[in-house]
Formats: C-alpha cells, sequence, structure tokens
C-alpha cells in the first residue's frame, strides 16, 4: 500500500462540483482517500484566462502500480469532461485535471510520467493544498519537506516576508 498525493484543479463549469465528483471516483477507483485539502481559489497560471482556478491535493492509499493510477485518473478527467491535454507546455481551461504530485517516495521517469512532479516546487497553486494535508512529508528528490518548499516559494513571490 502506498501513499499517493493528487493535486486537483478546475477552471471551468460548477467547480467545487468538478473537485467532488473527481475526489468520489477516486475513492472508487483508486483507493481510500484519507485526506483532503481545503479549495483555493487561484488565478490562472500560465496562460490567460477569465475563469480563475479551484485547486485542491488530496492523498489516497493505493495497491495500483503508478501507470495504473495515471491510466485511472486520465479516465477521470475524460470522464468528468475533459476534451483535450495541454500541448507542447501550453496550459488550457478545463473542468478537471489530475496530477500525480508524490507516489511514496519514488522516482520514476517513462515518457508518460515524471514523479515526483516536477512542478511542485514552483507552484504555490501545488503546494498550498499540498502543504495543508502533507507539511511534515519529504519531498524525495529536493530532501525538504513540502511545508518547506512553501515557506520558501512564498518568500520567493514576496520580498518583504
Ligand atoms: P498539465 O497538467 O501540465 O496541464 P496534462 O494534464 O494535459 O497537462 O498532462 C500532460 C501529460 O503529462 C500527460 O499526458 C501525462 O502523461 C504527463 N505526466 C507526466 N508526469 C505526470 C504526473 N506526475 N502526473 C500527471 N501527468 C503526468
Ligand atoms: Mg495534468
Amino acid at each position: 500500500m502506498t501513499t499517493v498525493y493528487l493535486g486537483l484543479g478546475t477552471n471551468l463549469g460548477d467547480r467545487e462540483l468538478n473537485l467532488r465528483r473527481a475526489t468520489d471516483e477516486i475513492e472508487r477507483r483508486i483507493g481510500k482517500v484519507t485526506s483532503l485539502s481545503s479549495f483555493y481559489e487561484t488565478a490562472p497560471w500560465g496562460f490567460r484566462s477569465e475563469h480563475a482556478f479551484l485547486n485542491a491535493a488530496l492523498a489516497v492509499q493505493t495497491d495500483l502500480t503508478p501507470g495504473e493510477v495515471l491510466v485511472r485518473t486520465q479516465a477521470i478527467e475524460r470522464e468528468l469532461g475533459r476534451r483535450s491535454k495541454s500541448v507542447g507546455g501550453v496550459y488550457s481551461d478545463r473542468p478537471i485535471d489530475i496530477d500525480i504530485l508524490l507516489y511514496g517516495d519514488r522516482l520514476l521517469t517513462t515518457d508518460t510520467l515524471t514523479l515526483p512532479h516536477p512542478g511542485i516546487a514552483e507552484r504555490l497553486f501545488v503546494l498550498r493544498p499540498l502543504a495543508e494535508i502533507a507539511g511534515e512529508v519529504t519531498h524525495p528528490v529536493l530532501g525538504v519537506t513540502i511545508g518547506e518548499l512553501l515557506r520558501r516559494a512564498e518568500a520567493a513571490t514576496d520580498p518583504l516576508r
């Protein structure tokens, strides 16, 4: 059994409902959801959009492999109405995006999956919800806790802090 942290984001439709439905499907198809963060309102990042995001993170206990988790999270994205994936690193509006942030301490690089998720340390919209439920968890590559990564990212954003 592995503790997997997933990051959720949505900026289209009924965003709270999208997060709740995604969480229900994750519980049904991936494993027991043992923590769920608050929902954080965030400005679109990396692209222009009128639609603000609602972001969250959750912990799920699973016996699935990383590849199986990805297949299932992508199926949930599709079923909740996501039509296309981002192309060439260009982000876009989406009813739900599910990223695998951490899969225990596993490091993995394949064509379809990088673990830990490479964007964690730079993205406040990932770190804020993740730190709420995994502040004491050590990032297996960076060797510091998620809480510390959040403090550093906030300090980098606001030099007066
Ligand atoms: P983004 O989340 O960056 O907006 P997508 O959700 O469209 O983009 O994902 C693009 C690709 O990222 C997916 O096809 C998936 O194979 C790949 N990917 C690599 N690492 C991960 C990860 N840790 N979690 C989720 N997707 C990942
Ligand atoms: Mg994604």
